[in-house]
């Protein structure tokens, strides 16, 4: 029995775009390769409500996050975590050899804008990582704040992990000074694993620019220079059944309207908290809660590999903690094309199992 999924990545997709993945191929140099990758682009560029170019990658998000901080520090960076995925991307600095530091908090805090003005008044960095929504904590960070702060630091590159959230909610990235803002197909946009997309500002470019060992596969200046001058297309084969897809659900989370999107997004996320509060608690500073999955502390003790087991018996799946807060905690994502309906649903048999 096929299961649901309502776990934070990869998440279900709907059967009309999984058959756009069957599209018959075309030649990566031609025309319609270009006019492919153009139109989504300028879709993007709509959801991401930016005007600067955008970077596909046939990689998981993964990959443009190593690709951005290994080719556009030039200095040093600063990288701000709250939780595995901000931790990660300092592993992945440290392992290209670009010189970095880590400014970690207490899994369930947020940075916070005092924390990014006190690191980078040093003077000492020119990049900055920050996790826009901390999927193994469910904590969304103050962005907005963020962004008044890093007005000062003009010359600073930032760059934003929007996995998680990018097209679950509102990401304002030109009107917040994101430089280089990532995500993925595999969650909030609601296609399968394995292309990832970015913005990347005339400031960024320039940055490459200054940078000599960017790498090649992952070179962000690389990917822009193609678009420039090979009119919208990719240095090597990129998987164009994820295009496919990926430009035929654009055209639905257009359709949708993507405030519709973000509104349907915030009032799943509101019963599943409500519902959280309930029996459980929410795990993260209440201030700071993701509107794309909700991470629960596991306060009654319960035996989540067992509810897993039994839900998926019912042909649903939810997630557990990540990494350190495996048993501490279970996660409930309710994001892409993810219903109402299926949240009352998946809610109602969690009930039945636990006997609530
Ligand atoms: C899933 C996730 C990643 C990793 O992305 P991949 O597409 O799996 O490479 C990075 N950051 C966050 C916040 C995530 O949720």
């Amino acid at each position: 029995m096929h299961k649901k999924l309502f776990i934070p990545g990869p998440v279900e997709v709907r059967p009309d775009v999984l058959e756009k993945m069957a599209t018959p191929m075309i030649g990566h140099r031609s025309k319609d390769a270009s006019a492919l990758q153009r139109r989504i682009s300028d879709k993007l560029r709509q959801l991401f409500y930016t005007k600067e170019e955008i970077l596909l990658s046939t990689t998981s998000g993964s990959g443009l996050m190593e690709g951005a901080v290994r080719s556009c520090t030039a200095k040093r960076a600063a990288i701000f975590s709250v939780g595995a995925f901000g931790n990660r991307w300092y592993d992945m600095a440290k392992s290209n050899n670009v010189p970095a530091d880590l400014f970690e908090v207490e899994w369930g805090k947020p940075t916070t804008p005092e924390l990014v003005d006190e690191v980078l008044s040093t003077g000492k960095y020119d990049l900055i990582t920050i996790t826009h929504n901390e999927t193994s904590t469910g904590l969304m960070n103050p962005v907005e704040e963020i962004a008044e702060v890093m007005k000062k630091y003009p010359e600073v590159v930032y760059c934003l992990d929007t996995v998680s959230s990018m097209g679950g909610t509102k990401i304002e990235v030109d009107k917040l000074g994101v430089d280089i803002c990532i995500t993925s197909s595999q969650k909030a946009l609601g296609l399968p694993p394995g292309i990832a997309a970015c913005s990347m500002s005339q400031k960024a470019v320039e940055r490459a620019k200054q940078v000599p060992n960017r790498g090649l596969y992952l070179d962000l200046l690389s990917l822009y220079e193609y678009i420039q001058k090979k009119d919208y297309q990719y240095p090597s084969t990129p998987s164009l059944s994820h295009m496919y897809a990926l430009d035929y659900q654009l055209d639905r989370i257009l359709e949708e309207g993507i405030e519709n999107r973000f509104k349907r997004h915030k009032e799943m996320a509101e019963v599943v908290r409500a519902w959280a509060r309930e029996h459980f608690e929410i795990f993260p500073d209440e201030r700071y809660m993701s509107n794309t999955l909700t991470n629960i502390k596991n306060t009654r003790n319960i035996d989540v590999a067992d509810l897993n087991k039994k839900l998926g018996e019912r042909g649903f799946q939810i997630s557990n903690g990540y990494g350190k807060l495996k048993d501490k905690t279970f996660r409930i994502a309710h994001m892409a094309d993810c219903t109402m309906e299926d949240i009352h649903d998946v809610l109602k048999n969690i009930d039945e199992i636990l006997g609530f």
